[in-house]
């Protein structure tokens, strides 16, 4: 049987966090009433002068420079034409020609391998309204709000050779729009849309197969999914004599599969022309190196930094990166006193699930850095046991913020490391268990589990459990 391969190119959508829209004064708030955050600009109404928003170019200037893209020092914006009932202008404003950022990569790492994805261009472009079909009547709404709030796409190459590859890439681009603080990466509520170019051809052939472009890839979850489903659907088409046509689909995340929408568009469908009413952009180099000099340090250099520096493990440094916030959290602890590899080791074991439960990042909860280092530090002098700091005290620290000493005092989770105490509740129990001593003198080792059992009972969890270990295999020898 034939090999094939898979060649995917992502088109990525990013909303970007500007208070305005892109050529208008208009609020870019979310959920307020529809066509409560309109203007004759972004309405379309014929004689008004759209106006760019500087923000907006700096914040896709800011992506280029962190993807290595080359910022063009004259670019402008182009009409792309269609109709549909949430373009009330009958266009869209984009980039066509002269996109403002060209020519860069963003790197990954898949299976401990570095590959660079290169990007092809970041341009500019105003959102669309929305469509909405409810209610009973034969009718369908448009809502304007989010007509005219500004985007950026970013084009990948057609570098990508799985679906792993393209979660990665989403996942890794995702990161660097946060780090960036200029887009919330949120796909679920569409702050993030990628569209996925799909082909296959047979390894070892050089052309490239003809591509379908798979649209409404709406949740992360969908990324690897919705590209397996197309990738095997093109291989069997191809396997049966079949030939994949160039055509746009829609990923069914309900049904898992692709759909045929419409024959793919060419560029010159769109008729695009220059958009005469907005002046060409020639940003200057100064601006640009001002932009550059606020870049924070993006996830690769803190990767690497938090490896080199702290001695943890890249999985480690991989996860504590992923967000900045986590990043900080973690630098702010180690700050505080607590040894690198350790708080790493229970932000990610501990901490995350909880995180995870209750739905939040790090920085927006009650724990903060001086409560895992003063927790570290109780853990190391005995005073209380790892297991209660990883359930009963944390719980308390994310309920209420106390500190994890006022914790242990209150509920009376002070850990039993004195020896004379622990010798003499095992004393007790030995006492006790006659029968039982007997036994594992005479072989039956594995009793010591239940003669811990009992001291730990009798000690209501409080004993020290390595003391009680050492003492008690002391006492039975
Ligand atoms: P359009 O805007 O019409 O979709 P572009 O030339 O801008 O066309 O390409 C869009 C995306 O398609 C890019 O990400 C590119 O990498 C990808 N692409 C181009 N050719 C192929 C192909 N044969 N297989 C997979 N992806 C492709
Ligand atoms: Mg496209
Ligand atoms: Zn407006």
């Amino acid at each position: 049987m034939m090999k094939y391969e898979a060649v995917i190119g992502l088109e990525v959508h990013a909303q970007m966090l500007t208070d305005t829209k892109m050529f208008c004064g208009c609020s870019t708030r979310f959920g307020s009433e529809p066509n409560t955050q309109t203007c004759p600009v972004c309405i379309g109404m014929p004689g008004v002068l759209p106006v760019m928003n500087k923000k907006a170019l700096e914040f896709t200037i800011k992506t280029g420079l962190a993807t290595n893209c080359k910022i063009s020092p004259y670019s402008r914006f182009a009409r792309k034409n269609y109709f549909y009932p949430d373009l009330p202008k009958g266009y869209q404003i984009s980039q066509y020609e002269l996109p403002i950022c060209e020519g860069g990569y963003i790197e990954i790492v898949l299976d401990g391998e570095a590959k660079r994805i290169g990007i092809t261009r970041i341009h500019m472009e105003e959102d669309a309204g929305k469509n909405i079909h409810e209610g009973s009547g034969p009718y369908s709404f448009v809502d304007l709000n989010r007509a005219g709030i500004p985007l950026m796409e970013i084009v990948s190459e057609p570098d990508i050779r799985s679906p792993k590859e393209a979660a990665e890439y989403m996942k890794k681009l995702r990161t660097i729009l946060r780090y960036l603080g200029v887009c919330d990466g949120n796909m679920e509520q569409g702050s993030l849309r990628c569209d996925a170019n799909v082909s296959i051809r047979p390894v070892g052939q050089k052309e490239y197969g003809t591509r379908a472009e798979v649209k409404n890839i709406n949740s992360f979850k969908f990324v690897e999914k919705a590209m397996e489903y197309e990738i095997k659907r093109q291989i069997k088409v191809v396997e049966e004599g079949g030939r994949v046509i160039q055509e746009t689909r829609l990923w069914d995340s309900n049904k898992g599969i692709t759909e045929s929408m419409r024959g793919k568009e060419e560029a010159h469908d769109y008729r695009y022309f220059p958009e005469p009413d907005l002046v060409p952009i020639a940003a200057d180099k100064e601006w640009i190196d001002e932009i550059r000099s606020t870049l924070p340090e993006l996830p690769d250099a803190k990767r690497e930094r938090f490896i080199s520096g702290y001695g943890i493990p890249e999985y480690d440094a991989d996860l504590l990166t992923e967000e900045k916030v986590r990043a900080e959290w973690f630098e702010d602890a180690v700050k505080a006193g607590g040894k690198p590899k350790i708080v790493a080791n229970w932000i990610i074991t501990n901490i995350f699930k909880r995180l995870k439960e209750e739905d939040k990042e790090i920085n927006e909860t009650l724990l903060k850095p001086k409560h895992l280092v003063s927790l570290l530090s109780l853990i190391d002098a005995g005073s209380t046991s790892s297991t209660m700091a990883k359930t009963i005290i944390l719980d308390e620290i994310f309920k209420s913020g106390k500190m994890p000493e006022d914790i242990v005092k209150e509920k009376g989770l002070v850990q039993i490391s004195d020896a004379g105490e622990i010798e003499k509740a095992i004393d007790e129990i030995l006492a006790k268990s006659q029968k039982e001593v007997e036994r594992y003198k005479s072989g039956d080792e594995k009793l010591i589990g239940f003669f811990v059992g009992q001291i730990m009972k009798a000690t209501k969890g409080k004993a020290n459990p390595q003391m009680v270990n050492e003492l008690l295999k002391k006492k039975l020898s």
